[in-house]
């Protein structure tokens, strides 16, 4: 059967130059990067190059690279930090629409008293600036606000609310786990002041990540031990995947120009494809700035997750929502914020696309998805009903 993969904001395929850079440092050069002899310095000169690779793309520099060990390490650590760093503080500002490893982080500060905002969105997933201008106070601590929306694709202005929240003093920390290899982002003359990145997004291995530290900041560290990391994140670092996401970092740096043309020409082509041969299919966020390889749609009156299982059995692997909350019946809190109603918000696929995908896989799905949405449609009563009112 044809295999198709177009879940990539789920998790991607490690490259094979990444992996080609990884593998002597499981074997051959094992040593400790903290050790001062010949096996520990090889490792530490190789881990010095993963970082520059990394503060290239970020326009950082590199003593603001602190290695971690995923996204949602590195979003706990930014907000959890923040708060320790200014106890007099007691405010975080977030939005509806984080993914639940900034939004739960501030659901449990909430619960240890601290006052959260999560701000709304439109309908289009966008931001009132001005509420957020308004929402800012003497107590806030920390705004958190994500770069681009892992299950629609919608990217937030991110420079104008560091704008913002500059004016007012107070700390901006970026969820930029969706955006680094998909948008280009350049921190030299932004008002972030922490970033989050997780490596299995950008094609390295899942288990790394990294938080961007502007320099300058203080924040206490989450994890406490040893010297690691200049002090910022105690534990032996994960030598072989820090490699990797090094090299991940610089070959998404030389293909972020392609994403924006070829991968975006391709689920271009998706949408079109499914807006002209299917019935009740709406484009979640068309009208906004989007990822170029996200699409997120809705299929009316019918299951997000019969979906995706008849997807499956002729080999599309695709997403309903967030993958990490797939598997609840739940309707998409990101959904919910945009005000989609629940007769689309539970029919919703997300196709995320990557570097790896052709015009074949696209013309696949589309020959595929056609018929699984008109069987479904056939089979729902609420489908039926809606056609009749249509009618009436
Ligand atoms: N933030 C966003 C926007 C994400 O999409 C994800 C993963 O899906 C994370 C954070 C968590 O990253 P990780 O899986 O590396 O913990």
């Amino acid at each position: 059967m044809k295999l198709v993969y177009v879940d990539n904001n789920a998790t991607t395929r490690v490259e094979d130059e990444v992996l080609e850079e990884m593998l002597p440092y499981f074997k051959e050069h094992y040593g400790n990067p903290s050790s001062i002899h010949t096996f520990g310095r090889q490792v530490a000169n190789k881990m010095d190059l993963a970082r520059e690779r990394v503060a290239n793309i970020l326009g950082a520099d590199t003593s603001e690279i602190v290695f971690t060990s995923c996204g949602t390490e590195s979003n706990n650590n930014a907000i959890h930090c923040s708060l320790e760093a200014h106890p007099e503080r007691r405010h975080v500002i977030t939005t509806k629409v984080e993914h639940p490893a900034v939004l739960n982080v501030c659901k449990y500060f909430g619960k240890q008293g601290y006052e959260v905002t999560e701000l709304g969105v439109d309908k289009d997933g966008m931001l009132d600036l001005e509420e957020l201008r308004d929402s800012i106070k003497d107590t806030t601590a920390i705004v958190s606000i994500m770069h681009a929306n892992n299950e629609t694709g919608i990217i937030f202005p991110i420079e104008e609310i560091g704008e913002i929240v500059k004016e007012k003093g107070v700390l901006f920390h970026c969820d930029a786990v969706q955006a680094i290899g998909k948008i280009p982002v350049n921190l030299k003359n932004s008002h972030i002041d922490l970033l989050s990145i997780s490596g299995h997004k950008l094609h390295a291995p899942k288990g790394v990540g990294v938080l961007y530290i502007r320099k300058g900041v203080r924040i206490d560290p989450l994890l406490i031990g040893g010297h690691q990391e200049d002090n910022r994140r105690s534990g032996t670092e994960n030598v072989p995947y820090i490699i990797g996401l090094g090299k991940a970092c610089e070959l998404a740096d030389g293909f972020v120009k392609e994403e924006q043309t070829t991968v975006r020409r391709l689920r271009d082509k998706l949408e079109k494809g499914m807006k002209d041969k299917i019935s009740n299919v709406v484009i979640i966020g068309e009208n906004s700035d989007r990822l170029p390889n996200t699409s997120c749609v809705s299929f009316e009156y019918i299951e997000g997750e019969a979906i995706l299982l008849l997807l499956d059995m002729v080999g599309i692997a695709s997403s309903s929502g967030s993958a990490c909350t797939t598997g609840s019946a739940e309707p998409s809190h990101v959904l919910q914020a945009m005000g989609v109603p629940p007769a689309a918000s539970r029919g919703t696929i997300r196709f995320s696309l990557s570097k790896y995908n052709t015009d074949d896989e696209i013309d696949y799905i589309l020959e595929k998805l056609g018929p699984i949405i008109k069987r479904l449609q056939d089979l729902s009563p609420l489908f039926e009903d809606s056609q009749i009112t249509a009618k009436e």
